[in-house]
């Protein structure tokens, strides 16, 4: 392993989480471009976060989702048929 990869793997969650320089930043994508198995490792990452992220947004308030179908009910289609809300899950 690298010096490069040991500073890199420090870094990640910085990285992930954007809250890097501009400078570093520019410095972990160099080195994750010549560096394929640090690459490999930290899209691993990336998608863990990308799945935690979709786990969050998944946990939506009940209140939000009927004011989104009441939204939908009056400036979607007006084919009753086409009605987004209507039948497909039943709870
Ligand atoms: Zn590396």
């Amino acid at each position: 392993m690298k010096p490069d990869c040991r500073e890199a793997q420090a870094e990640v969650y910085t990285y992930l989480d954007g809250e890097m320089g501009f400078f570093r930043k520019w410095r972990m994508k160099r080195h994750l471009r010549d560096c394929p198995p640090c690459a490999d490792g930290f899209s691993f990452e990336s998608k863990l976060q990308q799945k935690v992220r979709e786990d969050c947004v998944e946990d939506v308030p009940e209140e939000l989702m009927v004011r989104v179908k009441t939204f939908l009910r009056q400036n979607g289609p007006t084919d009753p048929s086409a009605d987004p809300t209507a039948g497909g899950s039943d709870v």
